[in-house]
């Protein structure tokens, strides 16, 4: 097959495990003792976790995105409470309404802004049409960093979505399924863009980083955390070999590897963005760009073996990028584009 060449630019999650995730992966693989996350590799990776964001926080392994912030959510709310989001919000788009089922029926509020980001103004109206006691009671606002759009939020909008939430008594959760690219991209430290910007608990992405399979949720406030570990057992996330989930991250955090793969996907975006001279959707601060184009150049481009998809409808398109993406790879698909 002729795909088989062809870097898939559809997702970061099409990517492979990372060398250093790997190489944990197999040293944990002569181990054989503690289950259910009483390992040594799990603790490394939550001790490692307080040092990266230099607090004392709670984290929890589940096995995909999706179970973090649904679980998350959950855990924030009752569920006669509402979460306000962004309309092209994970949570809101594809996450096949698992934040309401988990969470026993809290409703999200879609929320407008440009380049993915909750507006405020716009927040404050849907509040501001919630019916009293008619309508479930907003207590959550999610925030996606980096954002679905491939932009991120800098720490003063952070902070300004912080002070909305603190006068209207929101608890504020992040969904980071790709954190480490906004870190990169600000040049900030993790605290900066988390709990010192308000930030309840953050869904933290370790996947489409570099490992296999397996998110933490990490709690800053550690009476929020009461009683997760039973709510995430009950949705059957909690991994028995739960070493060979946590081993990974070991290998993404020890060494900052986490930080040089992110560094590595964001700079093949802006490679990629400039070989294509080509007008973006949005602004490129992350791993991914966003494009419209005519019907005919997808076909074509996709005939050639090149995959990515449309994300908005009629007609943006979403090129990913990963830690695994060559130099060689942008430049193929950069000749193949403007052909
Ligand atoms: C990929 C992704 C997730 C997690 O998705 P899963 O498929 O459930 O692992 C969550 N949020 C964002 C913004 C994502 O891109």
């Amino acid at each position: 097959m002729p795909h088989r060449d062809r870097y898939e630019f559809a997702s970061d999650n099409t990517a492979a495990i990372c060398p250093e995730a790997w190489a944990a992966l197999a040293e944990a693989n002569q181990d054989g003792v503690a289950s259910y996350g009483d390992d040594r590799w799990t603790k490394r990776v939550c001790d490692r976790v307080r040092e990266i964001f230099e607090t004392e926080c709670e984290s929890f392994f589940v096995f995909n995105g999706t179970a973090a912030n649904s679980l998350s959510l959950a855990q924030l709310c009752r569920p006669f409470h509402s979460v306000l989001c962004h309309e092209h919000s994970h949570i809101e788009t594809d996450e096949c309404g698992a934040p309401e089922f988990f969470s026993g029926g809290s409703k999200l509020l879609r929320v407008g802004g440009a380049n993915g980001k909750i507006d405020l103004a716009d927040a404050a109206d849907v509040i501001a049409r919630q019916r009293e006691l008619h309508s479930p009671k907003p207590h959550v606002i999610s925030v996606t960093q980096s954002i679905e759009l491939g932009t991120v939020y800098r720490p003063n909008e952070l902070e300004a979505i912080a002070d909305f939430a603190k006068e209207r008594g929101l608890l504020m959760h992040m969904d980071g399924a790709r954190f480490a690219n906004a870190v990169v991209s600000l040049g900030c430290k993790p605290r900066e863009i988390t709990w010192e910007r308000g930030v309840d608990v953050l869904s933290f992405g370790g996947t489409k980083n570099g490992t296999a399979v397996g998110e933490l949720v990490v709690f800053f406030k550690r009476e929020l955390a009461s009683e997760f570990d039973y709510r995430a057992k009950q949705a059957a996330q909690l991994a028995s070999k739960m070493r060979f989930v946590a081993a990974p991250w070991t290998g993404l955090l020890e060494s900052d590897v986490w930080l040089t793969n992110a560094r590595h996907a964001n700079d093949a975006a802006k490679k990629l963005a400039e070989q294509l001279e080509t007008e973006l959707v949005f602004p490129c601060e992350a791993s991914a760009l966003f494009l419209r184009l005519p019907n005919e150049k997808v076909a074509r481009l996709h005939a050639r073996g090149w995959h990515f998809y449309k994300f908005i409808e009629p007609d943006i398109y979403r090129i990913m990028c990963s830690w695994s993406v060559t130099d060689r790879d942008i430049a193929d698909f950069a000749a193949d584009f403007v052909a």
